[in-house]
């Protein structure tokens, strides 16, 4: 079969990620990325090889006044994709739908957008069969995924019985100069719990789960303090032969001297991983503990990359080029470098 071609509608954080990663398999490419004006990373997506293209047609004389090569409008690309991968942000997703259903392309969006939006949400490991052919899927969002990440499995093997999260999230992303810095700690959202237990509920109906989040004044990562009951007995060493057996989790310890989110992001840049990205769930080993017959741990997220690795899963569903989700995500891990 020939490559799926793909478009990015939003070139931002998560947009030139997955442009960067879907260049990376072997049975997709990027038919073109698509931005709305003349930017650094508008300059840089025509230096790395990509079409670029105008959201609209009044858009144009804009990139042309910039120097900046255009190969058309949003609408143009549609007629020579197979799926669009929205990265715009949070809400301006939504006013693409009828767009893409007029050119019959399929479509993820990502977790800015709600639920309702694609009518699926989808994490790699917890649902690729039900992606396989879809339409439309929304890949959820940076926490969702982690939180996923992590409890897919623990129910799987131990039953999940009652799960308590506490989100300690980034302020703003780095190159974001919008939101921050703050110089305080924000209950976000004040009313409890807070929406991103009901967003692993659009995954995972059935687990309880309940969680709580405040945002701290760090760019780096999100922060989750986990605390579950599970339905069968367990050790320690048992929840750590678990995550050493599934794909998208990397194990740090305080010995290694990695004792905050500052030394996580500095390994991945020892890595060499392209923009400092750590994609895995990073869950700190001796953090994992039992207390009281209680699970207890550590993990942090990496807000601008976690989802990107999803985002390749979910076009290889969709487009039905690869029926085995194992077999999807072991080629995604492989071609980005996310090796145990
Ligand atoms: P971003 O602001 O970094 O990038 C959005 C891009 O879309 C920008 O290049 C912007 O110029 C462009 N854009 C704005 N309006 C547009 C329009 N009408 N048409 C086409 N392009 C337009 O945003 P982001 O952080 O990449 O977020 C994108 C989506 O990913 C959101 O749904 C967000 O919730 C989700 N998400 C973000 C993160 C994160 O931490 N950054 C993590 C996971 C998921």
């Amino acid at each position: 079969m020939d490559k799926a071609k793909i478009v990015i509608n939003g070139y931002g954080t998560i947009g030139k990620r997955v442009g960067d990663a879907v260049s990376a398999q072997d049975d997709m490419e990027i038919a073109g990325v698509v931005k709305t004006r003349p930017s650094f990373e508008a300059k840089l997506a025509v230096d790395r090889g990509f079409d670029l293209y105008a959201s609209t047609s009044e858009r144009i004389e804009a990139f042309s006044k910039a120097g900046i090569e255009i190969s058309g409008t949003l609408d143009e690309l549609l007629d020579k994709a197979d799926l669009v991968v929205d990265c715009t942000p949070g809400g301006v997703g939504a006013t693409y739908k009828d767009l893409y259903v007029k050119h019959g392309v399929k479509a993820i969006w990502q977790g800015g957008e709600d639920h309702e939006l694609a009518g699926f949400s989808f994490n790699s490991e917890a649902n690729y069969d039900d992606a396989i052919g879809r339409d439309m899927t929304r890949v959820v969002s940076c926490n969702t995924t982690g939180l996923t990440r992590a409890l897919y499995p623990l129910d799987l093997e131990f039953g999940v019985k009652k799960s308590r999260v506490t989100l300690m999230r980034r302020a703003a992303d780095p190159g974001n100069i919008k939101s921050g810095p703050i110089n305080a700690i924000v209950p976000n959202p004040i009313s409890l719990p807070s929406h991103h237990g009901p967003d692993v509920n659009s995954i995972l109906p059935h687990l309880e789960i309940a969680t709580v989040a405040v945002k701290l004044s760090t760019t780096i990562m999100h922060f989750h303090a986990l605390n579950v009951e599970l339905e069968k007995d367990f050790e320690p060493q048992d929840i750590i032969d678990l995550y050493a057996g599934r794909p998208r989790i990397r194990f740090v310890s305080g010995e290694d001297n990695i004792t905050s989110t500052a030394e996580v992001m500095e390994l991945a840049r020892d890595l060499g991983r392209s923009r400092s990205d750590m994609f895995e769930n990073v869950i700190w080993k001796d953090s994992i503990s039992k207390y009281h017959g209680e699970l207890y741990f550590f993990q942090a997220i990496h807000q601008e990359s976690d989802v990107v690795p999803e985002n390749v899963d979910a076009i290889r569903a969709m487009c039905e080029l690869e029926p085995d989700g194992v077999k999807s995500i072991a080629r995604t891990n492989k071609s980005m470098g996310i090796c145990k």
